[in-house]
């Protein structure tokens, strides 16, 4: 059957909906007429209230423009407010030089764009880079950093470091930390300890104070009104004038007198989107960070697509480095990212179901997949990314460094997507099976709500005959052969004895799985971030597949392409970029 274009994108939202992500308003693959009557309007739309969204939002207001955003949930914050809130924006800021950190947009810009460095399984970090994009990054890190701490964001008093991010440049170190202070997190509900309050770096501590500054300058933001589709003056010419938007079942039409700006936060979340990077990314693969607060749902993307915007940036979605598809840290529940856990006091723990549990030595489980079989070292590790110093000795631009990488395949991840041979692209679910014992060393208590009973995240069982049996849920598209999983065990265990692993050069293999019970807990990859998307030049306009600017249609963050970097940098200087440009418009009276 072939697909044509209206098909694709109606089709993202439905398999979307049926790979266990929130259901997708369609978005339509003709530019809807531009209606007569508007419900709402502003100078400037933003669709999106996290990262990007607040900073363009703030910026634009403050720059005289009246300003909307849309959120399509119930809270504001999206993946801003469950990260870490480590931020690598350098290039000479005040806590930089405070420190003694010599550093400039030039050293930021070469950095960034340096053909040189590879990771150490021989991939690429930053040559896919558009440069337009990186001088416009290194122009503008500093100007958003002190007028993030100018809006009340307020930063681990310590110099800056190379922690909690990647893809940040070899040269000196940039990442700051958004204290957490006492703002209520996310993830739990309550503030952190007052003893680490200034000291704990997290997104709750960029969002909140963020907010604030918002609703001071007079933003309006509207929770639950979901952009289904961007007004174009016609298909593939003219202005962009505004957004339809779902808002609890009623359509609305909102006006933009200057600009729309894109800051959806990406599209892993999308099934069908996310496998035209790369096929494997099956259904399966249903437990996104940053889910449940929110999704990645490819709707801005399919938007700007809609009316004519180009894709950019392609290759860094599939290039092996960075957090792009992660090892699960937490097992037995859908969601396993390993920096974050839903605990039974946040405001999403009904979607969320189960905390998980962290995995503190890989020696206590083996991971097999959905036939039983194991496929890698479990201790082995996902994609790595340059961070500071990670290549040491360093010499900008040299092919030295390259050379002088000592190579180190971390094919985790892709044995594990690999899957059981047959026609399917997924790899299928893979499970952590373990025994009595290891619990016991784990300190582990595998009960609701630490693990996922009712939905099929996690299995127990007094014997691994039965385990097997007992692997019935949505994704598990085969029975698990009984016999499979206790010869791999039987295997292992032989492993445990001689203190080689003969299959996977797992090292020294330590606990026998022997102690009944014996469980099954829920240990697939989980897709993390988007680094592709519609292609924008330096002030963020967004652009049309024949290279033109899309006239009043702006894009940041993760719903934007042509920048390899994890995150929160790359949101907000977007952010304070296109909220800049977006309220210079002169519009359309
Ligand atoms: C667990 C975790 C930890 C992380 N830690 C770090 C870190 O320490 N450092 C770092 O640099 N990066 C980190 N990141 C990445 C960083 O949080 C994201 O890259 C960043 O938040 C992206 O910003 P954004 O504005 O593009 O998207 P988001 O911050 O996700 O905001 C997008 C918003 O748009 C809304 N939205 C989507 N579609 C629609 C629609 N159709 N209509 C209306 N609203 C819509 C979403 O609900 C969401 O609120 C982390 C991410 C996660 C998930």
């Amino acid at each position: 059957m072939t697909l044509n274009r209206r098909d694709l994108l109606i089709s993202g939202g439905a398999a979307a909906a049926a790979g266990g992500v929130a259901a997708v308003s369609p978005v339509s693959a003709q530019t809807p007429r531009v209606p007569a009557k508007w419900d709402h309007e502003a100078d400037v739309v933003v669709i999106g209230a996290g990262a990007t969204g607040f900073t363009a939002a703030i910026v634009a207001r403050e720059a005289g423009s009246s300003v909307i955003v849309l959120e399509a949930e119930k809270h504001i914050g999206g993946h801003a407010i469950t990260s870490g809130g480590n931020v690598p924006l350098g290039g000479g800021t005040s806590v930089q030089k405070k420190h003694g950190i010599e550093d400039s947009p030039d050293l930021l810009f070469r950095d960034l764009t340096d053909w040189s460095v590879v990771e150490p399984n021989g991939f690429p970090d930053y040559r896919y880079n558009d440069r337009e994009i990186i001088r416009a990054f290194a122009d503008n890190s500093v100007p958003t950093f002190e007028w993030l701490v100018a809006h009340g964001v307020i930063f681990v008093d310590k110099a800056p470091d190379g922690a909690g991010g990647n893809s940040v440049g070899n040269s000196v170190p940039r990442e700051m930390h958004c204290a957490v202070m006492n703002w209520p997190m996310v993830q739990t509900g309550k503030p952190a300890d007052p003893s680490i309050q200034a000291t704990k770096s997290s997104g709750n501590g960029l969002i909140r104070p963020l907010e604030v500054a918002a609703k001071k300058a007079g933003v309006e933001i509207l929770l639950e009104h979901r952009m289904t589709s961007i007004y174009r003056q016609s298909p593939n010419s003219g202005r962009v004038v505004g957004v339809a938007v779902d808002a609890k079942g009623s359509k609305l039409n909102i006006r933009a007198r200057k600009a729309v700006i894109v800051a959806t936060g990406g599209s892993t979340g999308n099934v069908n989107f996310r496998r035209m990077f790369d096929p494997r990314l099956t259904e399966e693969y249903c437990g996104l960070a940053g889910m449940p607060w929110s999704n990645q749902d490819a709707s801005g993307e399919l938007a700007g697509m809609a009316i004519g915007a180009s894709l950019w940036g392609l290759y860094n979605q599939t290039g092996e480095f960075a957090y792009k598809i992660t090892k699960a840290g937490a097992i037995g529940t859908q969601y396993g990212y390993v920096n974050l856990r839903w605990m039974p006091g946040s405001s999403v723990f009904d979607r969320a179901r189960a905390t998980g549990l962290h995995v503190n030595d890989w020696q206590d489980v083996i991971l097999v997949n959905m036939l039983g079989n194991r496929f890698y070292d479990e201790t082995g590790k996902q994609f790595t990314a340059n961070d500071y110093k990670s290549i040491d000795p360093y010499t900008e631009g040299s092919y030295l460094n390259a050379k002088n990488i000592k190579y180190n395949p971390n094919n985790f991840i892709n044995a594990a997507l690999a899957g059981i041979g047959d026609a399917h692209n997924g790899g299928g679910p893979i499970w952590a099976i373990f025994d009595a014992d290891a619990v016991t060393r784990e300190k582990w208590n595998p009960t609701p709500p630490n693990v996922d009973v009712d939905a099929g995240f996690f299995f127990q069982a007094d014997t691994l005959s039965d385990l097997a049996k007992k692997i019935v849920m949505k994704y598990q598209r085969l029975p698990m052969p009984s016999a499979n999983l206790e010869t791999t065990v039987v295997r292992y265990n032989s492993f445990v004895d001689s203190g080689i692993d003969e299959d996977f050069g797992k090292p020294k293999p330590l606990h026998k799985i022997v102690t009944p019970p014996f469980f099954a807990a829920w240990s697939t990859p989980v897709v993390h971030d988007t680094r592709a998307g519609l292609r924008i030049n330096a002030k963020c306009q967004v652009m049309a597949l024949n290279g033109q600017v899309i006239p009043g249609l702006y894009c940041g963050g993760e719903s934007a392409g042509g920048f390899s970097q994890h995150g929160l940098a790359r949101a907000t200087y977007q952010g304070y970029v296109a909220g800049n440009t977006a309220a210079a418009e002169s519009g359309r009276g």
